[in-house]
């Protein structure tokens, strides 16, 4: 078997130009248009490239991007001075402090100052919280948001099925599980602590790799038919001496025995930004409803 690729580049398209559509109706009812923040601290490469594509991204779809650049050496004191603007700025629906942080300042005060209704990253525990009790109205991580979707392209049917999603971060891997939780699908996490991770993965009708270890899991692991997603991003230094992005499943070895896979590039990835843009806008549709 041959498994299908779940294109993530044309699904983030769609999504994109659905929402670009979404926010031309924001603006003709109301008058202006939803606002991303997002804050760059230091020049951390990778960063800068996330940063700016961000920016870009939200201009594209015709809401106000604004990128703020603050310096390496920046306190976290001078930080959260801008968050709390930010949070009091009518004019700014969603705020993005992109991680990592520079080492002097913790991240958790941090994102726990942005106010829960902008927190468009979906890490604010008042979010996490909302995700976890299975209540309405939270604003879901981006990346465990797009994983959904690549999912809702196959035609599994997550009522019953037995997910397992490898990895139990609060960013990637909680919340995944906690969605598939809600759309009634079986599911365990594992993790580094796990007993013959193998046997589990092999459980799967649905696999969520989320753990950073570059084609860890291999194509035996996979239970023929089942979805795939692939949430790692690893930069490895290939035999011909060129470095790559390769996912943590082992691509070549897993699309023989799965059904659906997501690639990497171009499989979660740019869903993350997409799922930024609709999380913005649902924050702002929120944002009007409670204004009214
Ligand atoms: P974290 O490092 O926060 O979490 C990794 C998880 O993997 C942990 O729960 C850890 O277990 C588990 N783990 C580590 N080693 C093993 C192992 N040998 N066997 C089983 N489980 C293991 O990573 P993130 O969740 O932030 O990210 C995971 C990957 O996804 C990374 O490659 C990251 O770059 C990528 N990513 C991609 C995004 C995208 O847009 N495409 C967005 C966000 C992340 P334990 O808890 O026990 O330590």
């Amino acid at each position: 078997m041959t498994a299908r690729l779940l294109d993530g580049k044309a699904l983030a398209q769609a999504v994109r130009a659905e929402t670009k559509i979404a926010i031309e109706a924001f603006r003709a009812e109301r008058g202006r248009v939803p606002g991303l923040d997002v804050v760059l601290v230091g020049d951390d490469p990778g960063s800068v490239v996330y940063t700016r594509n961000k920016e870009a991204a939200s201009k594209e779809v015709g809401m106000r991007g604004r990128l703020h650049k603050l310096s390496a050496s920046t306190s976290e004191h001078d930080l959260k001075a801008l968050v709390r603007e930010l949070n009091a700025d009518p004019d700014v629906d969603g705020i993005l402090v992109q991680l990592p942080l520079p080492k002097h300042i913790a991240p958790v005060p941090v994102l726990d100052l942005i106010e829960a209704g902008k927190d468009v990253d979906g890490f604010h525990p008042m979010n996490a919280g909302l995700l976890a009790l299975g209540r309405e109205g939270a604003i879901v991580a981006c990346t465990p948001a797009g994983c959904m979707r690549l999912i809702a392209l196959t035609d599994v049917k997550l009522d019953g099925a037995r997910a397992v999603v490898v990895g139990r971060s609060n960013t990637v891997g909680k919340p995944v599980s906690q969605l598939l939780l809600a759309a009634n699908a079986t599911v365990t996490m594992a993790h580094s602590r796990t007993r013959d991770l193998a046997a589990v993965c092999r459980e799967a009708d649905v696999l969520v790799a989320a753990v950073g270890r570059a084609e860890m899991v291999r194509g035996e692991w996979i239970k023929p038919g089942a979805v795939v997603i692939d949430v790692g991003v690893n930069r490895i230094v290939a035999a011909d001496g060129k470095a790559r992005l390769v996912g943590d499943v082992a691509f070549e070895e897993a699309r023989e025995v799965a059904g659906f896979i997501s690639p990497v590039p171009g499989g979660v990835g740019p869903m993350t930004i997409a799922m930024l843009l609709s999380n913005t806008l649902q924050a702002a549709r929120n944002r009007a409803r409670a204004s009214k």
